[in-house]
């Protein structure tokens, strides 16, 4: 017998599947090659349940959906206080890949758009015999609650395409924002947003966040609560760059985009939710995964008003 909880992502993701609108993200050619019709969605509860529906185990690189773990590993490695001495907590109203950086300090804005995440990923530092990108996969993987790997075709491309992350990263170095290579920096920011996920991890890396930092699954603690509530607080501000006060007036959840398609939202306390459809909009937000975190939020009531 399908659970309520089934029948109701059911009927949504047929609905929803309706919706044609939008192009997957061509910027990077090995990214280009996707099905647009592939939809997914994934619901995590803070105990562990999880529901979902639809290609909700198909694979797709993570891309900008990495910023705040990193930045919440950056956190947790280095306090607050020297973080925000690097990248500040202000919404940008930016799009995720705009050259907007603090005039005279060359401060990113945030750890959502490029420049801040570029940021957040050069203050992470080898250690105990593991490499910096070793620790970032590491966190990533503790989040999801199974070993994550890279789309390396993708890694590659985005090594190679990648001009205008190229650039930020060099005019970062510039500003001694980031103080050392920028050239490691990049592979390390590149293989990141290369990392391969499916709605059903994001689910549960949002169902962590939502859980305080402990991931339902493993019982493990990822973060403290201290880096929680501070990626979180970003993530409601800026996880969705210049639709930032749209998407938390609609859906009223932190929320992250990528531009392979993936989107996640945090219902702290109760829920993590994941959407995977590739074709995005302007913002570069899948079409579908912002419909569905918007249905989602107004049907189970999520949004943080009226879930309190
Ligand atoms: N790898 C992409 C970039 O840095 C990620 C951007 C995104 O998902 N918004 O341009």
């Amino acid at each position: 017998m399908e659970s309520p909880i089934d029948s109701y992502l059911r009927r949504i993701h047929n609905e929803i599947a309706r919706l044609k609108d939008g192009a997957p993200y061509s910027t990077i050619p090995a990214m280009a090659q996707v099905d647009p019709d592939s939809f997914g969605i994934a619901l995590a509860t803070v105990d562990g349940q999880v529901y979902e529906i639809g290609d909700s185990r198909e694979e797709f690189t993570i891309q900008s959906i990495s910023k705040p773990f990193t930045y919440g590993l950056a956190l947790e490695d280095l306090g607050c206080e020297a973080v925000d001495a690097k990248v500040d907590v202000e919404p940008s109203g930016d799009s995720f890949n705009e050259i907007s950086l603090a005039e005279g300090t060359g401060r990113p804005a945030n750890a959502m758009i490029n420049a801040g995440a570029l940021t957040a990923t050069s203050l992470i530092k080898g250690s105990g015999g593991q490499s910096s990108f070793k620790r970032i996969l590491g966190t990533f993987s503790a989040f999801a609650g199974r070993q994550l790997s890279v789309n390396e075709k993708v890694f590659e491309s985005e090594l190679k395409h990648g001009h205008r992350n190229t650039a930020l990263a060099y005019l970062l170095r510039s500003f001694d924002i980031i103080e050392d290579d920028p050239a490691p920096v990049l592979e390390d920011y590149f293989r990141q947003c290369s990392v391969l996920v499916n709605c059903f991890d994001l689910s549960i890396m949002a169902a962590t966040l939502a859980n305080s930092g402990r991931n339902p699954l493993t019982g493990k603690q990822v973060l403290g609560i201290g880096s929680v509530e501070r990626v979180l607080s970003v993530m409601m501000t800026s996880g969705m760059y210049d639709d930032a006060g749209a998407w938390i007036s609609s859906v009223g959840m932190p929320g992250k985009s990528g531009v392979a398609g993936g989107i996640l939202a945090v219902l702290p306390g109760q829920v993590g939710l994941a959407v995977y459809s590739p074709p995005l909009d302007d913002h570069g937000t899948s079409v579908r995964g912002l419909a569905t975190a918007q249905r989602i939020s107004r049907d189970m009531e999520l949004h943080f008003v009226r879930a309190a």
